[in-house]
This record gives structure tokens, sequence and C-alpha cells, in this order.
């Protein structure tokens, strides 16, 4: 690096900053940043990056980028963002930063014709230009293609999801059957109960999915597939801070007519438990009851946040949400039984109990208050209230006797115990409701003699809170599997790029990160088998399983305790600690305390048996063929589960020749693109690009990875005719009369370049890091 050079060095809030070198010491570099002339910044080699010539010049594809790395790339995305284009390309990866604002003209209908059948590059970078490619891939190759949008909460997954949709939808439906409108209604009703309004999204999705469009031999929409991974049950029961609970909650109480709000019993939300828990102020300050009254009565509760929030429509988006199951052939009689169940789940949770002071053995009943409750509760379900009340209070064990099985016994329950069972009640009916709901849809779009498919992937990204706990590691998990993929689609993508263009470049090395995922996975060994070892033990504890990870794990490179730690026995484990991952993306602490029950899919056998026994014919579906334990051991891994569904994905992902595991079998995806979305500020505003967060975002987007495996190879690239463009001005006119790649050949050639600086493919030059700008240098000063 030469003195006076423009570089970039950090900057905590803009990601980097731009200056120019004033010294070079032997161990950093000292800038003069340009918005503060006379100060001084010292930043070290690693971490400074050459700065392109013009700031303000953007380019298309940051492979495009004289000197691409973190800085440039972060820089390109600003100044295209400010200009409203919020799309870049990083050679066949789309990086989309969320505007937050309406773009009705980016994605109108006109919008999507323009991109039919265009290959990337010749149009602006955007949504349908990907949707395309897989769509143009696919009819090309017949094989299945896939798209796997990432990025963290609120970075606008969904909604690009959403376009690709529409893309596809409007532009390869058969128009004579409603099966893409039905495909595209699937999303009010999806989004209705698995999504939330959460601190960082007003529409959180609280779970994954992948979605499969199919079509026909001709190429046409014939149907399609939804499979989703991990719906947030905690949030049933519980919401942080100005959070809310489910969608669908509010709009069955805000929009409910009247007959149905008078026969589930519906009331204002602030009347039931599972929707205060995000309450921060007002409600949470109870007032007297008279109070209380009054508020309601005005509907104080619209004030709450988290109650009710001021850019959702609770009453308009019941309706949206009605019509869609009615698009989606659910009838007025199957509507009402998802109605009464989430109208049940939310009278679940206000059932309370108190101790029975008539029972010797310390076991508890449902107090005065909640005897109404049990009997809305009872109506609801279809069982029998003194049977309901039963299974809520005790626990039916069987005893053993000399190892053969014994009688079946009633335990009394503690308040807590009953409290807990309740709770597990209310989720474990939600989240099959949920099942329910995306087994419709998928009745709804039903494909028949499908061709291939395209496939759709809308997952959380890699997540790292202030407490970290089973959901964080099983996503977290989750996204080094992705990366895994990522990375070695993109080097394929790289080198079959350069085999294509003739460049004869020897193969590229890079990181793996296989031991993380062992860590994890590895039977015995792994997290998550030593996580459903503790919970078969007699006494499963939270620290014992924490001790056996890091004693099983002695000595790898990617397990940690947390800092603060001081870890002399297992007693010595607090609260809040676990153990430290290094994933791909950066250190995260986990919290264990949570994890064995998190991980526990079961419902105590009381409350299973009672359910089977239900007249709610849709209840007692949910429950079919679920398994029951009256043994001590009762437990369901959330783990093994979701394990053996990121097998399958990946299995449809990698497309080996294994297809044992494929619910489809012919069906292979045999081309994977990228789309990496990007939060551009906390406050969900538009026009606000926070460098220095959105870097982190590129990090465990897995970009800096990208930029390295580039580096070893030739980043920068550009077509022929671009170059000759570019430099003609200065070049004799014997010069410019040779077609672009006989120019640039002996453009090159003239100047005495290096022959490891660049190579000349078939349509493109490459060039090694940096090698781009020192050419264009040259150009310009000679
Ligand atoms: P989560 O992981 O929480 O589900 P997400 O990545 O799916 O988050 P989205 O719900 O897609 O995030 O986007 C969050 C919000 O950002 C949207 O509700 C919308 O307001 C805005 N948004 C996202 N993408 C766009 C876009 N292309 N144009 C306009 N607004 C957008
Ligand atoms: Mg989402």
């Amino acid at each position: 690096m030469d003195g006076g050079k423009k570089v970039w060095v950090p900057h905590a809030h803009d990601g980097f900053k731009l200056g120019r070198i004033v010294d070079i010491g032997s161990d950093d570099i000292t800038i003069e940043p340009f918005d503060a002339p006379g100060t001084a910044i010292h930043s070290v080699y690693d971490r400074t990056f050459p700065a392109e010539e013009y700031d303000n010049k953007d380019v298309d594809d940051n492979c495009g980028l004289m000197y691409l790395n973190e800085a440039t790339l972060l820089h390109n995305l600003r100044i295209r963002y400010l200009k409203n284009q919020i799309y870049t390309y990083t050679a066949n990866i789309l990086i989309a930063v969320n505007p937050y604002f309406e773009m009705p003209d980016l994605y109108a209908t006109q919008t999507v014709k323009k991109y039919n059948g265009k290959s990337l590059g010749t149009m602006p970078p955007h949504v349908f230009a990907i949707a395309d490619k897989a769509y143009r891939d696919m009819k090309v190759t017949k094989h299945s293609q896939s798209v796997i949008v990432s990025g963290e909460s609120g970075a606008g997954k969904t909604e690009s999801t959403k376009y690709i949709l529409k893309y596809l939808t409007e532009s390869w439906g058969t128009g004579s059957s409603n099966i893409e409108q039905r495909i595209l209604e699937s999303n009010p009703l999806l989004e209705a109960f698995g999504n939330a309004k959460t601190v960082r999204n007003n529409n959180s999705s609280r779970f994954g999915k992948f979605i499969e469009i199919h079509f026909d031999g001709k190429c046409y929409v014939n149907g399609g597939f939804i499979s989703h991974y991990l719906l947030e049950k905690s949030r049933v029961c519980t919401q942080s801070k100005e959070e809310r609970n489910y969608h669908i909650f509010y709009r069955l109480c805000a929009g409910a007519p009247d007959q149905l709000r008078q026969k589930l019993s519906l009331a204002p939300p602030d009347k039931f438990r599972y929707l205060m828990r995000g309450c921060t102020q007002y409600f949470c300050n109870r007032q007297t009851d008279k109070q209380l009254a009054a508020d309601r009565k005005s509907q104080q509760y619209l004030k709450d946040g988290s109650l009710h929030d001021p850019k959702l429509d609770d009453m308009n988006d019941f309706k949206t949400c009605d019509l869609a199951m009615t698009h989606l052939g659910i009838s007025d009689e199957d509507k009402l039984s998802i109605y009464t169940l989430v109208a049940a789940v939310l009278h679940l949770g206000n059932l309370e109990f108190e101790e029975n002071v008539d029972d010797a053995k310390g076991g508890c009943k449902i107090n005065g208050p909640s005897e109404k409750t049990l009997g809305i509760c009872s109506g609801l379900l279809s069982l029998d209230k003194e049977e309901l009340r039963e299974s809520l209070i005790t626990r039916v064990m069987q005893t053993s006797k000399g190892g053969s099985k014994g009688t079946l016994i009633k335990v009394p329950l503690k308040i807590g115990e009953a409290s807990s069972a309740r709770d597990a009640l209310a989720k474990t009916i939600y989240s099959k409701l949920f099942d329910y709901i995306v087994s419709r849809v998928n009745q709804a779009i039903p494909f028949s003699q499908s061709m291939s498919f395209i496939g759709l992937l809308d997952i959380a990204g890699f997540e790292y809170f202030q407490v970290n706990s089973f959901e964080q590691f099983c996503i977290n998990y989750c996204n080094e599997k992705l990366q895994q993929f990522f990375n070695t689609r993109i080097l394929k993508e790289e080198q079959d790029l350069y085999e294509k263009e003739g460049l004869g470049v020897k193969k590229i090395q890079w990181t793996d990160n296989q031991d993380c995922i062992e860590l994890i996975e590895n039977k015995k060994m792994g997290i998550f088998d030593l996580l459903d070892e503790e919970s078969k033990l007699p006494a499963p504890k939270y620290d014992h399983f924490t001790m056996e990870v890091h004693n099983r794990n002695k000595n790898h490179f990617r397990l940690s305790l947390p800092r603060k730690s001081k870890l002399k026995s297992h007693r010595d484990v607090r609260d809040e600690e676990g153990f430290l991952i290094r994933h791909f993306a950066g250190a995260v602490v986990y919290h264990t305390n949570q994890f064995l029950d998190k991980n526990n899919d079961a419902l105590h056998a009381s409350l299973h048996f009672l359910i089977q026994d239900s007249n709610n014919t849709l209840l007692k579906k949910m429950f079919e063929g679920t398994q029951v334990s009256t043994g001590k051991l009762n437990f369901i891994s959330v783990g093994s589960k979701f394990r053996s569904q990121l097998v399958i994905l990946m299995e449809k992902l990698k497309a080996t020749e294994d297809v044992t595991l494929l619910r489809t079998p012919t069906l292979l995806v045999k081309g994977t693109n990228f789309i990496r979305c990007i939060k551009p500020n906390l406050k969900m505003v538009d026009h606000l690009f926070e460098g220095g967060q959105i870097l982190s975002q590129l990090e465990c987007a897995g970009m800096n990875a990208v930029l390295d495996l580039m580096q070893q190879g030739y980043p920068s690239r550009t077509q022929f005719l671009e170059l000759y463009n570019m430099y003609k001005k200065f070049m004799p006119s014997d010069l410019i009369r040779l077609d672009p790649r006989l120019f640039c050949k002996a453009l090159f050639k003239a100047l005495g370049l290096d022959d490891n600086d660049f190579k000349f493919g078939l349509t493109k030059v490459f060039f090694r890091p940096g090698k781009f700008a020192e050419f264009d240098q040259i150009m310009k000063s000679d």
C-alpha cells in the first residue's frame, strides 16, 4: 500500500470509513479520514482495504469492481441502495437490501414481462432475474431447481419468496385452473397462523418453509407442496416485551362475526393471559377490576403495542385469512373447527390453579374464578369437564414391579406442574393445528404428473441474541449445513465458470465447516444425541447435560466454555451458562437451562389419553398416530425430528444418488440459486443504511467466505466489449478497429502486463485480486 492511497478502514457505525494513507508503520497504517481532515485513524493491515477510484460509481455485479473486498462490496451496496437500487449481484448470488417502502413499479406485471427469458446480467439485478434463471435452467435440464433465501429477521426473505412465487405463477400459470391463485393464497393463511409481531419484524415468520412449485411436461405450473420446520411453540404461551402471539389470535378476537364470537366466548385480547405476556405498560401495571372494565369498554387495549399494532389491521386481516381458507377449499364447517381450537387455546391460558388444602400429597385444584373457563375449554375441546379437570391436575403413571409393568396410578400435580401441563397442552394443540393448516394447503394445491419443481427455501438465517437457547441452536445448526452447501455450490460455480471460459485454472481450496456440523450431529458424542440421552435418564438435568457436552468433546476447536464459567463439577454450571460454539459466522454462547424442555414434544399421558377420546373430530384427527407413553420415559425428541427433516431437505437440495429418502425420488434438484437478504437498519425505516450492522449480516450470510474463495481465483472480471468501450478513447485508431477481444489482447501485450495477473476467457477478461485496478491506473496515467 502506497502513501497517499485511498483506503477503507474499519469503523464501528459505518462499517468502513474512507481516507488517505498518511503513514505506514510496521504494525499498522495511519489514515486521515476524508470526512474529518486533520484527524487520524490507525488500522491493522489485514482490515485495511484499497478503495475504488470513483466513490460514486456503482456496478450491478460486485465482480465488476476493480478491487473486490468487504469494504468495496459494502460501499457498492450503499451507493446503489441510496439510489433505490436494492438488488446487486456477486457473481450469481443476489444481495437484496430491504427498502422498507413500497416499490410497486419494481414488481409490476410489466416488469415481470421484461425479465421473461432474459439471461442473468442482461437486465438490472432483480429477484425476478433469479426466478427466471431457475425456470430456464429447469426447462433446459429437465431437472428441479431451488432458490435459497436467507437473512436475519426482517431482512425480507418472505417478501422475496412471495415475489418469486408471483413471478413464476404470473409467467407460467396455465390460467385455466386456479391452482396458481391457490398457491398465492396459501401465504396469507400460513402467515396468519405462523407469523407474529416481534421487535425485529411486525410480520415475522416463526417457522421455516420449503415451497415446491411443480411444473408439468410443458413447463406450466401444475401444483405445489409445502414443507415446514420448527414452529416456535413457546410463543403460544409467552412472548417477549413488546411482542405478540401469532396473528390469528388477535384477528379472531377482532374480526369474528357476532355469532362466532358468542359461540367461542371471545373477548378483546387483553382478556386472555396468553396474549398479555408481551405487555410492558399500562395493562401489566394491573389496575382495579373496575378500572379494567372501563378500559375495556373504551378499547384502551388498542394503545398497547403488544396487543394491537397500528400498522396491523386485525379486523381486515381476519377477513383476508378467512377468504383465503374459502379459496383453498376449506368448508365453513372446517373453518369453525379451526377457529374453535384457536379459541380453546386462548381459554386454556386463562385456567389458573391453587393449592388443594384437602390434599395431603400437596396437589392442586382449579381455582374458583377459573371454573367457568374450564367449562368453556371442555366445551370447545368436546371433552368431559371433569375428565379435563382431572387430567390437568394429575398425571397417570405406571408402576413397575420387578421389571414387569404394574398398575396405573394417578399422581397429583403441584401448581407449577399443572400450569406447565396446561401450557404444554395449549402448545401441542396449536402446533398440531399448524401442521393441519399446512396439510390443508397441500391438499388444495395437489400436483399430478410433475416433471420437475422449483423449490424456494425461506428459513431464518444465523442468529445470535443476548440469550441464545435451543431455538437458536437448531437454526444455527441448520445454517451451518446450508453454509457448507452454499460454499460447495459457489465454489463449483466459480470453477465451472473458469472451465466454461477455458481459463485452465487449478482447483481452489477452502475451509470446510464439517467439524462444527459433526460436533452437533455426530452419533453419541454430538450435542443432539447427548441431549436425547440426557432426556432418557431417570432424572434429567440440564447442567449434567452441559457437563457431558464438554467432557465428551474435550479440546474440540469449535467448542468452549463461556468465558464466565469456572467449571469444576456440573454443579458449577450456572443457570445462564452452557457452551460456546464457534460457528462459521461467529461464536455464540448457548444457555442450556431450557434445552431439555424445549427438546421434548411429548404431552403427559393423561392429557394424551384424554384428547384421543375427544368428540371434536378435528382434534382427534390431529392426534391420531402419535405415540403415548405411560412409563417414566415420556419423550419425543424435537431435535431428532428436525435433523431428519433437514436430511430430507439437504438430500433434495444436493440431489445425491441416494434417493431413498426423497418423497418424490424422480425430481432431483440440480441447480441452486442464492438470495442473501439484508436489513438496512434496526429502526425498520427507509433510506437509512447502517453500514456496521450490514457488514455483520454479510458475514453471517457467508459473503466473507465467498470473497476469500474468490481471492484465490479471479474475482474481478469484465466483458471484452465493456473494456473496449472504457479504454478506446485512449487508443490509436488502428487498435480501435480490432474486435473487442483482439483489442484487449493487443492492449495487454502492448502494456507488457504480467500473464499471471489475468486470464482471457471466451467472453470476459478475468483479473487476479487488485490487478484490474492496476491496469486501469496504467491506462489512465499513460
Ligand atoms: P422473518 O425472519 O422475521 O420472517 P423476513 O426476512 O421474512 O423476516 P419479511 O417479513 O420478508 O422479513 O420483511 C419484513 C418487512 O420488510 C416486510 O413486512 C415489508 O414491510 C418490508 N419489506 C421486505 N422486503 C420488501 C420489499 N422488497 N419491498 C418493500 N418492502 C419490503
Ligand atoms: Mg419471514
